[in-house]
């Protein structure tokens, strides 16, 4: 499957933060992430749907050896593929879906089909009535401005917290409370 690359845009908001969801406390809150992290955790994304729906493989071995982040509320870590918002989870299984659609349609539906045609109007008929998979449009909602930005100088990061609160901070990528 690595042979697969998609596209996979998420909405940022106007200061580039991206929004993430604590799988403790479920809350939410934005982290400001490089163009490269964010394009990783994609293709992560994307990578993890995919094992899926195919065997496990690797997967122990993967998350034993990623980085923990830390939530900035109740100051939990988990690796870094438990941190999607419900929403991002929909719209990259939608995404997924599709690229299976096609690997299927494009593999299996379209060259059975073509095998019909050539052989359809012989004594024996071979007849495939097999109908392609269908493509969803993905969709995921604009980010809004929300959320107020919090300094880490821990790491000299940067992160949006919820504007009522008021308790401390850990940073998301230490862990360090503040
Ligand atoms: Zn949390
Ligand atoms: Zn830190």
């Amino acid at each position: 499957m690595s042979d697969i690359e998609m596209n996979l845009p998420f909405p940022l908001d106007d200061n580039g933060y991206f929004r993430r969801e604590c799988p403790f406390c479920c809350k939410e809150f934005k982290v400001l992430l490089e163009k490269e992290e964010l394009t990783d955790l994609a293709q992560k994304g994307l990578d993890s749907f995919m094992v899926e729906t195919q065997e496990a493989t690797n997967l122990d071995e993967d998350e034993h050896s990623e980085v923990e982040f830390t939530c900035p509320y109740c100051g939990q870590a988990a690796v870094s593929g438990n941190w999607w918002t419900q929403e991002q989870l929909a719209y990259i299984s939608v995404v997924t879906k599709n690229i299976m659609a096609k690997i299927v349609n494009e593999n299996l539906i379209r060259p059975l089909k073509r095998t019909s045609r050539k052989y359809g109007s012989g004594m024996i008929s071979v007849q495939f009535e097999g109908k392609e998979m269908e493509q969803q449009e993905p969709w995921i909602s604009p980010e809004v401005n929300d959320m107020k930005v919090y300094d880490l100088p821990c790491c000299q990061r940067k992160i949006k917290v919820e504007d009522g609160w008021a308790s401390r901070v850990f940073c998301f990528f230490c862990g360090f409370p503040h």
